[in-house]
């Protein structure tokens, strides 16, 4: 019978509950359990495809083309296991099902109401994903803080399940540390953990979020209004290395207080693997810098993937590496700070984006890339913007453009691709989820994957216009991945540059700690490689 823990958060969103759930998970894994995963975000939206990543964080995107919630990037990197869409369900998708079976009439005679239709239906969706895989423990982390008003039929929920399953629930919660007086504040703690018993739920375990370790004090505190043992409380202390948070809970017993409360078979986790992974990250090796240039630069949750894939590699090649976030429409203003961004940087990449504002700046980013011979990465959009710059300015095809921002364009190298033409609605509608990719042999694509095949994660709706294919490849850029039947163009490189590729797909969805996606990797090793022709420079001045 498959176990479920619930984690709940309490007084800030944002505060870490899906690296704890991966880190539950995690050390459970660790132990030899199958686990698997549920987010609940109680939104109205029936995915994250059509949501702003500027107020919501990036989209991840499962196997299955599921466009969702970013901590489902937190558990596939934790426990690199594929999430699907079913491991991310919202209220939008549960009030579609179930208007969809009152009009079906198969609540005839009902009055359909959030308890029990609503809440049936939402543990029938938590059940599913146990059955999905056969998993020992389902780890349901509910979004948003308790309390909030969207959020209640799945508290209801929850609460139902702890009379039908085994269950455990596990409360994380911020408590915040004074500097003044170097005290740790557990009143919005408490009230939270009220306000999850106002919805019927005790919870067995609490976790407190903190700047640093908590005291003995602090714990007990906890422990006590929390009506727990001084045992059952632990602290998910800020960490530079976000892997480390397992190890974090882990050595607190955070695995054997789950184990026991939820009679599953004991055991130490073996997180040793896990650890010398982490302790890649703490490399101390040469700094490398890459300009990552993008519209969302200000919420960098926006890259949250990407910004991980670059760590990953980095991690791997030894080296530390910081992140110079340039601003899209800054560039295109001219701002001067930004160029300067670019020029101080070792590698440059250009993720995936939407629409016309920032895209010259983008574009202005991949000439300076290309023109400068510094190492160059594209995703997505930064691929088709790529092949826009090297049409205008190769080419010679002045005005070229994608027909996203320029419909009326003479040269558009970039365009819609047809299926998408008489597409209406916008949401789950794009080219979405795992695809085949045929790799050229003898290309940089080929050395980086060392197969003549992919399987690569998609979202898009434009791609390189047919049209332009034969001219682009004539005047030096090279197709070095396509689709199966070959008119799709999925990876582009300039074979007389250092290190210039670009990918349709989404390299970043499938890094891994210790095992870095190869053109991140790539990216990085490339970008290592003018360091040292730097300090080269240096010495030889
Ligand atoms: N806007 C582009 C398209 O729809 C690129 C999408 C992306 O970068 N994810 O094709």
């Amino acid at each position: 019978m498959p176990k479920y823990i619930f984690v709940t958060g309490g007084v800030v969103s944002s505060v870490g509950k899906g690296t704890v759930a991966a880190s539950i998970g995690k050390i459970l894994q660790s132990k030899g359990y199958s686990v698997d995963f549920l987010k609940i975000d109680p939104y109205v939206n029936v995915d994250a495809g059509t949501l702003n990543p500027y107020s919501h964080g990036e989209v991840f995107v499962t196997d299955d083309g599921g466009e969702t919630d970013l901590d489902l990037g937190w558990y596939e990197r934790f426990l690199d296991i594929p999430m699907s869409r079913l491991n991310n369900l919202t209220t939008g998708q549960v009030f579609q099902e179930v208007i969809r079976r009152e009009r079906a009439g198969e609540y005839l005679g009902q009055c359909v109401q959030i308890v029990t239709h609503v809440t049936d239906e939402i543990k029938r969706r938590i059940k599913m994903v146990a059955d999905r895989r056969g998993a020992d423990i389902v780890i349901v982390e509910i979004g948003g803080t308790v309390g909030d008003i969207e959020g209640q039929p799945f508290y209801e929920a929850a609460r139902q399940m702890k009379l039908e399953e085994e269950t455990l629930f596990v409360h994380v919660s911020l408590v915040i540390y004074l500097k003044t007086t170097g005290e740790f504040k557990t009143k919005a703690l408490q009230h939270s953990v009220n306000e999850l018993r106002r919805a019927g739920i005790q919870p067995d375990i609490i976790v407190a979020r903190s700047e640093r370790m908590i005291d003995e004090t602090t714990k007990r505190k906890i422990a006590l209004f929390g009506t727990l043992p001084k045992e059952a409380v632990f602290c998910s202390y800020d960490t530079d290395v976000i892997y480390e948070v397992p190890l974090i809970l882990s050595e607190q017993g955070l695995g054997e207080y789950v184990v026991e409360h939820l009679s599953l078979k004991g055991g130490k986790p073996d997180l040793s693997e896990w650890r010398k992974i982490v302790e890649t990250f703490k490399s101390n090796g040469p700094l490398v810098k890459i300009a990552v240039c993008g519209k969302y630069t200000s919420l960098t949750d926006s890259y949250i993937s990407i910004k991980e894939a670059l760590k990953h590699a980095a991690a791997h090649e030894n080296a530390r590496l910081e992140i110079l976030w340039v601003d899209a429409e800054k560039v295109e203003r001219g701002d001067l700070s930004e160029f300067s961004m670019l020029e101080e940087a070792d590698g440059i990449l250009v993720p995936g984006g939407f629409g016309k504002r920032g895209s010259e700046g983008k574009i202005t980013a991949i000439n300076f890339a290309r023109t400068r011979n510094k190492p160059f990465l594209g995703i997505c959009f930064g691929l088709q913007l790529a092949v826009v710059e090297f049409a205008r300015n190769v080419l010679g095809l002045k005005d070229a453009n994608s027909t996203e921002h320029d419909p009326e364009t003479p040269h558009p190298v970039i365009d819609l691709m047809p299926e998408q033409l008489d597409v209406e609605q916008k949401g789950g509608t794009m080219r979405l989820g795992s695809l085949p990719i045929t790799v050229k042999e003898g290309t940089l694509a080929y050395s980086l994957y060392n197969s003549s095949i992919v399987h690569k994660r998609h979202r898009h709706r434009y791609e390189v216009n047919p049209a332009y294919h034969e001219r682009l490849n004539r005047a030096g850029l090279l197709f070095s991945g396509m689709s199966p039947d070959k008119r799709r163009v999925e990876i582009i490189e300039l074979p007389d540059k250092k290190y210039f590729i670009a990918t349709q797909y989404h390299p970043e969805f499938m890094s891994r700690p210790g095992k870095p996606e190869p053109v991140f990797r790539g990216l990085i090793a490339a970008a290592l490689a003018e360091v040292k022709i730097k300090a080269m420079k240096v010495k030889a001045s």
